[in-house]
């Protein structure tokens, strides 16, 4: 493929590639998918951001970025790692994979990236960035980081060094060697198997499902903490057969301790003519894998059910609630064991998380603009991006609102002068019906509807969207028929 004859400009910098094998007349190979790309010169792979320049592997994505976001770490289908814990996450561009329901379309299919929507990063500003917020975890996510591999190798080093833990979410299409290099530096894998047939993964991801499960098999023998989530896609793999292969992977090749995430699809990119997971569907699922053996099985993307709570698989009792992309740990000890029995239940925690700050009220309310977004539909979710235009240090307050508790606490989070920042705001309590952000008049903010676990919105809350009840999502253009897709 044939780079387009105008870059955009965060393709213009090519950054040495790692996994390269130099061919005959300056052509290469590719060795961080599976894909194994064989790339002339003036040409890329299928993924887009790795291409070959002057007969040498470069990497288009280096530091290219959406912005940097606060979030928790049950957004990322990773239950048992220090529940509740604030994370950063970082997404980038391009993807080894092409899922035709793509929830991310608009990051992990470069040629539809604009330049106005990348930002860039070098690997000490992520550290400082997480740092300087008390965030404990890294989180590699949205599109896909196998095709940042340079970037968050480097990142998550360095990272490392500052004690900060690394968490991998991928769909994990990605080569035996590129594993060797990540094995060392990141702590979590939350790994996305699509499906558990073979011909599905070649016809709904154009990838294939071997190096997915070895790969899976691979960090979870070097001892990380792995957990496993599938989209449950309505009519396609949402069934009893896709629960319970999934279920006899995980029993046979990992433990019965490994947490199981049975996740609810939304209509997106090229499969918009069908409807969200039936609940009851995933319900079933999830009984169907807890029949089997598994301890600790999960659904995504789902508020109102039990079935993302963890009980003690030994005595029963509760260990963590959880609603949407909020938890509360009460009934494990810092070793990850139940409080009441003491069995084991999978769990790692992280020393010295620092309690978020807040106040009791609004200092200075008349410097502030006020705004309020109440949830609605399938929309139970915000990013709010807010940045500090003055020369000093401010700070941006949200507050969650609830019936009856209207003057509830705020959360503080404070900015440096200049500095841009991204944060969620995620329903916690079903009494709780949206949320308030005060930002200071020296601020510029926007909000932006979240549609589901880790996607990363691109549209702001005001811009146009496919349905406006219940969908804040772009609108998928095909290039080929030049129609709408919904
Ligand atoms: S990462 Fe995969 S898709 Fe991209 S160039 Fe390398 S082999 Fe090809």
């Amino acid at each position: 493929m044939t780079l387009s004859a105008v870059p955009k400009k965060w393709q213009e910098v090519g950054y040495p590639a790692r996994l390269e094998e130099r061919l005959d007349d300056d052509v290469v190979r590719c060795h961080l998918s599976p894909r194994n790309c064989k790339i002339r010169p003036g040409q890329h792979g299928f993924c887009i951001v790795r291409a070959n320049r002057d007969g040498r592997l470069v990497s288009l994505n280096y530091g290219r970025s959406v912005h940097a976001t606060e979030e928790t770490i049950e957004t990322e289908a990773v239950f048992h790692y220090e529940p509740g814990a604030r994370i950063l996450s970082m997404g980038n561009i391009g993807c080894m994979l092409n899922c035709d329901y793509c929830h991310n379309w608009k990051t992990s299919q470069a040629r539809y990236v604009e330049d106005k929507d990348v930002y860039y990063y070098t690997p000490e500003e992520v550290v400082d960035i997480a740092v300087r917020h008390g965030i404990k975890v890294l989180s590699w996510t949205y599109n896909d980081p196998v095709v940042w591999h340079e970037f968050v190798v480097e990142t998550a080093r360095l990272a490392q060094q500052a004690g900060i833990v690394n968490l991998y979410k991928s769909a994990f299409f990605i080569s035996s060697e590129a594993i060797e290099e990540l094995i060392p530096v990141i702590d979590i894998f939350s790994i996305s198997i699509k499906s558990m047939d073979p011909k599905y993964y070649r016809k709904i991801t154009k990838g294939w499902i071997e190096p997915v499960l070895e790969g899976t098999e691979q960090v979870f023998r070097a001892g990380k903490h792995v957990e496993v989530s599938t989209l449950m896609v309505t009519n396609l793999s949402d069934d009893e057969k896709t629960a319970r292969a999934m279920a006899s992977f995980v029993l046979d090749k990992l433990g019965p301790q490994v947490p199981t995430h049975f996740v609810r699809f939304h209509p997106d990119y090229k499969m918009t003519d069908t409807i969200r997971t039936p609940v009851e569907r995933l319900e079933h699922a999830r009984r169907v894998a807890l029949d089997m053996g598994l301890q600790n099985v999960y659904l995504g993307n789902v508020y109102d059910t039990e079935s993302t709570n963890t009980w003690c698989h030994n005595c029963g009792e509760l260990l963590v609630t959880r609603y949407g992309l909020n938890a509360k740990a009460f009934g494990i000890d810092a070793g990850g064991h139940c409080t009441k029995c003491g069995t084991d239940a999978n769990f790692r925690r992280i020393a010295g998380v620092p309690a978020p700050k807040v106040v009791p009220e609004l200092p200075d309310a008349d410097q502030l603009d006020i705004a309020t977004f109440d949830w609605y539909g399938d929309v139970k979710a915000l990013h709010v991006q807010v940045r500090n235009d003055s020369s000093a240090p401010d700070r941006v307050y949200c507050r969650r609102n609830r019936r009856g508790h209207e003057r509830g606490e705020w959360g503080v989070i404070e900015l440096q002068p200049g500095e841009s920042y991204r944060f969620i705001a995620a329903k916690s309590t079903t009494d709780e019906h949206g949320v308030a952000v005060a930002v200071p008049k020296t601020c510029t903010s926007s909000l932006h509807q979240v549609f589901d676990r880790a996607h990363f919105p691109t549209l702001d809350a005001d811009a146009g969207t496919l349905n406006a009840d219940v969908t804040p999502l772009p609108l998928f253009v095909s290039p080929v028929r030049g129609k709408e897709q919904a």
